[in-house]
């Protein structure tokens, strides 16, 4: 055959023309197949496409015997053609049947074959048939013939997007009744129950057209494409527009390195010149890179396949004038927003009102998203076991945001039940409901706090209505991640003021700045750095920046005029760090008070002690602190050198573990011994097994997201302290990873909550 490259241009406007034929589908594919045989010289094209998700079926074949057609069927993974599709790579071979893999089917009477040839049919990445070519005489095919056999399998797979070819019907009459049904799982990172259907965060990449007659056209569309590519990547770096997916400037400085590579755009025009249309010739490229690059060894090319696949699909974005996210369009009512993964400014983009739940393939429990979500009352499953990326808009779907299960498109009797858990769940809403102004005490008469944690004036509302008693961590960088410059220290004051009025004389802890990690800024430029979580970040960006520090300090003492101000600092990781914020923060106040502007009538400043360092410096640092607030997502990350938000991690060390434990019982101790009170800020103080723990360890004020306020106090007021401190006094001492299951039984056999 000649090649695609060398612009075989009658072949390819032969196909056009049956692709573009008035004909029924099969008749379209027979035509295609014998195309194929004639161009190629091959005795055999066959087309396989996939039934009921794992069977492939021979749909279309020349050369083999014609009676096999819809009646040879493989399963994915079975034989050669099995094979190709259980790993979406292209095979070549001169001796195909001393492959391991080969399957002999009767049948067909391929026994005379020896060569062979098949490539995956992809729909947006994923395998929907094979096409395969076969010769008797062993020979070899080209890399040429490889990549035409590909463009070609690349254009049938429009056969089965337009659905001309397997009709769910056909699917049904296949014995699937049950076609659709999809059940998955993953791990809770917002807890609560919804229904609704699926809205991808990023369009899907289904292109409708592969050939086009108008190469200049295409070219001129390929210009374009290109220049908004580099634009977008432009803004992305300046750092113009709001987190984007959590990129970083390393990825990015490849990314520009390869969508200006002539090479690779030279091929793209090349594939154009053939009769693609842009968006085909850049996924027919795409299709070639990635199969070169699945070959090669180099595990640093390897790795950088994942790139050039993003950056190929955001081009074909560009191309086909999807680059926004869901967000930018009007949201059906009850979206289920599915993504990859997304930034906690990307949710916020999101209309609360229609949205019901969000799905994340990746993410981390402690992720800021995850505790946006927490924040919103937005039920989020993340690290989901299976692609949830091939969902398509539309399909209903079912958010078990409790024990982590998905079902999407839901038979009967799952919704029926789905159901009655949203009912007994609405009967435990009730329940926290009614606890709303009960004591927070346990039954052995011991009070405790529990505060929340916000970032949004609608946390505020999350205190009152759960009747928590404060907000013992405002994390105030919320606020500057959605803005795109830098606040000013008016709307800054007046934000403050708005949380400290609404909170209605309940205190309000801020915490200063806590930038960095995987919290961006956009105004803020900063290095490329390896290790972001241990890097130039929170107090550190703070004391390098002191003006920054300065005007929120500023905001806030304003802000607090006539009440108390509390406020805290991120990240101290020594005690000269500590006297330094502080003594910014005299600084201003005494500045405040000489301009006689009306000032707080009490300043308490107290720290987060979230980096393990500081723990043993608790001596020297008590003295000086009004309060200590210990952050323990950072802290464990550090302490076990584990990245909060890598979710290959997130299982791995356990908070409620005996060496974890001891430093927090260390912790508390030392603040009784110098009187200093103590609140937990972390995470593990919302779930109801780390506060029982925590309690058992001397703590007594917790600050958690408000939907943690109701079944933490269920907790606590079905809890004898006494008893859980005599228990947990010998498990912190042991050599297991974690005391979990200890705790449950424990709190299974005196009756606490959990
Ligand atoms: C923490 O690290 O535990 C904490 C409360 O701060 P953040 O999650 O905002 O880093
Ligand atoms: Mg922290």
């Amino acid at each position: 055959m000649t090649p695609i490259k060398n612009a075989p241009r009658q072949m390819m406007r032969q196909l056009h023309e049956i692709m573009a034929s008035a004909d029924e589908a099969e008749v379209r594919l027979n035509k295609v197949v014998h195309l194929v045989a004639v161009n190629m010289v091959a005795e055999v094209c066959s087309a396989y496409f996939i039934r009921g998700g794992d069977t492939l079926e021979l749909f279309a074949t020349e050369g083999l015997k014609a009676e096999a057609v819809h009646h040879t069927r493989l399963r994915v993974g079975e034989g050669l053609v099995g094979l190709v599709a259980a790993t979406g790579s292209s095979l070549n071979l001169s001796n195909a049947q001393d492959h391991p893999k080969f399957a002999y089917r009767p049948e067909t009477g391929e026994e005379i074959y020896k060569s062979m040839m098949a490539v995956p049919i992809l729909r947006t990445g994923k395998v929907v048939g094979v096409l395969a070519v076969q010769n008797k005489a062993s020979r070899h095919y080209s890399e040429e013939e490889e990549e035409a056999l590909q463009t070609i399998a690349m254009v049938l797979a429009e056969l089965v997007v337009s659905g001309d070819l397997i009709t769910a019907q056909d699917e049904k009459d296949g014995g699937d009744e049950r076609a659709g049904i999809k059940h998955f799982g993953g791990m809770v990172f917002a807890e609560g129950l919804a229904e609704g259907v699926v809205v991808l965060h990023e369009p899907k990449l289904e292109i409708l057209q592969h050939l086009s007659e108008d190469y200049k056209l295409q070219l001129e569309k390929l210009d374009k494409g290109f220049e908004s590519l580099l634009k977008q990547l432009d803004e992305i770096m300046s750092a113009e527009d709001i987190l984007h997916h959590g990129e970083h400037r390393e990825i990015l400085d490849v990314y520009k390195l390869f969508a200006r590579d002539k090479g690779w755009r030279l091929k793209i025009e090349d594939a154009i010149e053939s009769g693609l249309t842009a968006e085909a010739a850049v996924e027919k490229i795409q299709v070639e890179n990635r199969s070169k690059m699945m070959k090669t060894e180099d595990p640093y090319l390897r790795e950088r396949l994942s790139d050039l696949d993003d950056l190929a699909n955001r081009l074909i974005r560009h191309l086909m004038g999807k680059a926004g996210t869901a967000a930018d369009k009007s949201l059906p009512q009850e979206a289920v927003v599915v993504a990859n993964n997304m930034g906690p400014a990307e949710l916020l983009e999101y209309d609360r009102d229609k949205l019901n739940a969000v799905l994340l393939q990746e993410g981390s429990h402690t992720s800021h998203v995850a505790i946006v979500a927490r924040a919103l009352g937005i039920p989020m499953i993340g690290q989901i076991d299976e692609n949830i990326l091939d969902l398509d808009d539309g399909e209903q779907i079912i958010v078990h945001g409790l024990d982590g299960e998905v079902y999407v498109n839901p038979p009967p009797e799952i919704l029926e039940s789905y159901r009655d858990t949203i009912a007994a769940r609405a009967k435990l809403l009730a329940r926290y409901d009614d606890m709303r102004d009960k004591p927070v005490i346990t039954k052995d008469g011991i009070e405790i706090e529990l505060v929340i944690n916000g970032g949004l004036a609608m946390d505020i509302e999350g205190m009152h209505r759960t009747g928590a008693t404060g907000v013992g961590l405002f994390r105030t960088e919320f606020q500057f991640m959605i803005s795109k410059t830098l606040p000013r220290i008016n709307p800054q004051a007046e934000f403050y003021k708005s949380i400290i009025d609404a909170a209605d004389g309940k205190p309000v802890t801020f915490r200063t700045l806590d930038i960095g990690g995987d919290k961006e800024v956009s105004f803020l430029k900063r290095d490329n750095e390896d290790n972001p979580a241990l890097g130039w970040r929170a107090i550190r960006i703070a004391l390098d920046r002191p003006a920054l520090l300065r005007y929120q300090l500023r905001a806030l003492i304003t802000a607090a005029a006539g009440t108390t101000l509390n406020v805290m600092f991120p990240m101290i990781t020594n005690v000269a760090e500590f006297k330094l914020a502080k003594s910014i923060l005299e600084k201003e106040l005494s500045r405040h008070k000489q301009n006689n502007r009306p000032m707080p009538t009490e300043v308490k400043v107290g720290t987060m002690l979230e980096v393990p360092s500081l723990v043993w410096q608790m001596d020297a640092l008590l003295p000086l602190v009004d309060f200590i607030s210990i952050g323990s997502n950072d802290l464990m990350q550090f302490f076990y050198a584990s990245d909060r938000d890598n979710p290959k991690l997130s299982n791995r060390y356990d908070t409620l573990s005996p060496p974890a434990l001891k430093m927090l019982k260390y912790i508390s101790d030392k603040c009784s011994e110098h009187e200093i009170p103590l609140t937990l800020c972390g995470e593990i103080g919302g779930k109801t097994l780390g506060a029982l723990a925590l309690l058992a360890l001397g703590y007594r004020r917790l600050s958690v997201a408000p939907a943690a306020i109701g079944p933490v106090k269920m907790m606590i007021r079905s809890l004898d302290i006494g008893q859980a401190e005599d228990f947990i006094e010998e498990l912190v001492s042991r050599s297991e990873p974690n005391i979990r299951a200890e705790l449950r039984t424990f709190a299974r056999t005196n009756g606490v909550r959990i």
